[in-house]
């Protein structure tokens, strides 16, 4: 068992860690040290939004913290309202409350445990891991610890290549969405809005600031120009022959063939979407026995269609968005965004499609172009110190960082004995990781790793 252990995140996967080590009785006290960054404990970037517009795009039933207590979230929300039902998709902040009220919960479990518990509002700076111990650097304080968990979440996003320093400077180029969101808003309104991206994080941004901005236009570009999937209004019944499919997988690790298994078995099941998501569990294996190469393949050519197909609107955001293109609010365009400067008082965007190059101007941009998981692509501190002092290899394809499937960190073609990541940074491991029904999984296997005797 490893007595003193450091958390690093303040989101909810830190917060559902925290959770499963304090609900726990190991044999002997645990010192736990909690960096969380500052902001609303558990919420993160995703449940630190306030709009009722933004919604979950997973059903109530599926979203429990806790992978030993399935209905941990359907039960707290009908503790208020016993009319909500597993299949609805509630609004993201009150899975935010759902995360306070849980890591209140086990700050007090822990006391009463005897653990002793630091919750630390600062962001770690660096951290310095060894074979017996990891140092936890911050600012001017350094403490050790036996075993360390980073729980960052998603990086910090980045500007797209070809966006001038002019556009940057004139703050009508917005590279993070989510502070502009929280009510920031722009005075006078903008009233052409282009938006580089088109999946679930632009699908948010349009739901919030065409209501915010009645008077205001969007164009969203994107290589394929399609919004994601929706669910379908009912749950269907899970897909049956799963065993099958995934066993003809393992046998043909190929992308090309996986992908007409998987059209196949959708062509035979009664609505893909549930045998796209019957893959879910298994999805960390496939990609493990997936060749490099192949996991290349997949992200040139098939990951945009994967994710779209994966990562559903619910029913009402779909019904939303759709009557925004049906009031011509919303126009969607095919095209790549190769430059973006300032000309006047505007924004002018360069783009090619099928090797034409087309123009156009808008009063504001904002990139929506997903999770930044590039740890060779970053400024957030801490991640640019781990790998600038080759303590983490990152993931060869931007996914993150190199782990094993316990999820502790690779250097040099070994791994660190008490140096570990939960959530996003793992993707490149295991592909399907940044979901909450993954992370307390994933939560749950690490306290029994880090509690093991
Ligand atoms: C907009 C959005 C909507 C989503 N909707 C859903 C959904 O409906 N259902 C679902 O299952 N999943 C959803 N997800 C996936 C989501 O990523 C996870 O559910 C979850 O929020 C991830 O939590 P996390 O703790 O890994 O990351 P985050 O919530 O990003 O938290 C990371 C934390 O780390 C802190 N931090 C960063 N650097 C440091 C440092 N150096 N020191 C200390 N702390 C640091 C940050 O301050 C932050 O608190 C959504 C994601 C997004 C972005």
């Amino acid at each position: 068992m490893f007595q003193r252990v450091a958390i690093i995140g303040g989101g909810a996967a830190a917060a559902t860690l925290l959770s499963e080590l304090l609900g726990r009785r190991p044999p002997r006290m645990l010192h736990l040290d909690w960096y969380t960054g500052g902001g609303a404990l558990g919420r993160g970037v995703a449940y630190g939004t306030r709009s009722p517009r933004h919604l979950l795009n997973v059903r109530a039933a599926s979203m429990s913290m806790f992978a030993g207590k399935p209905r941990g979230f359907l039960d707290f929300v009908q503790r208020d309202d016993p009319s909500i039902a597993g299949t609805d998709f509630l609004p993201r902040f009150r899975y935010g409350d759902y995360l306070e009220a849980e890591v209140a919960h086990a700050l007090q479990q822990g006391a009463l445990h005897g653990h002793d518990v630091h919750v630390i509002p600062l962001a770690v700076d660096a951290l310095v891991p060894e074979r017996d111990k990891v140092t936890v650097i911050c600012g001017e304080r350094a403490r050790g610890a036996g075993a360390a968990v980073l729980a960052l979440g998603a990086l910090p996003p980045q500007p797209l290549g070809g966006v001038s320093a002019d556009a940057l400077a004139s703050e009508r180029y917005v590279v993070d969405p989510w502070p502009l969101l929280a009510g920031a808003g722009a005075d006078p309104a903008p009233r052409k809005v282009v938006l580089i991206g088109l999946g679930l994080t632009a699908v948010d941004v349009l739901l919030e600031l065409s209501a915010q901005w009645p008077r205001a236009e969007f164009t969203a570009i994107s290589h394929h120009g399609r919004l994601p999937e929706a669910h379908p209004n009912t749950a269907a019944a899970p897909y049956g022959d799963n065993a099958a499919l995934v066993e003809s997988m393992r046998e043909a690790p190929d992308i090309r063939r996986w992908l007409s298994l998987v059209r196949e078995a959708a062509r035979q099941g009664a609505d893909w979407r549930t045998v796209v998501d019957s893959l879910r569990p298994h999805t960390p294996g496939l990609w493990n026995e997936l060749p490099l190469p192949q996991r290349a393949r997949f992200m040139r050519h098939l990951r945009w269609a994967w994710e779209r197909a994966r990562h559903r609107m619910s029913p009402a955001v779909c019904r939303t968005i759709a009557a925004l293109e049906q009031t011509g609010r919303l126009q969607r365009r095919r095209g790549h965004v190769q430059a973006v400067d300032l000309a006047g008082d505007a924004l002018q965007l360069t783009l090619t499609r099928a090797g034409a190059l087309q123009t156009m101007r808008a009063d504001l941009v904002i990139q929506a172009t997903g999770l930044n998981l590039d740890v060779n692509r970053t400024d957030h501190p801490l991640m640019r110190q781990l790998v600038t002092n080759a303590h983490v290899t990152p993931d060869p394809l931007g996914l993150g960082v190199q782990a094993d499937g316990d999820g502790r960190l690779r250097h040099d073609d070994q791994h660190w004995p008490n140096l570990f990541a939960i959530g996003s940074l793992l993707r490149g491991s295991r592909w399907e990781s940044i979901a909450m029904p993954e992370i307390s999984q994933q939560a749950r296997a690490l306290a029994d790793r880090l509690l093991a005797d």
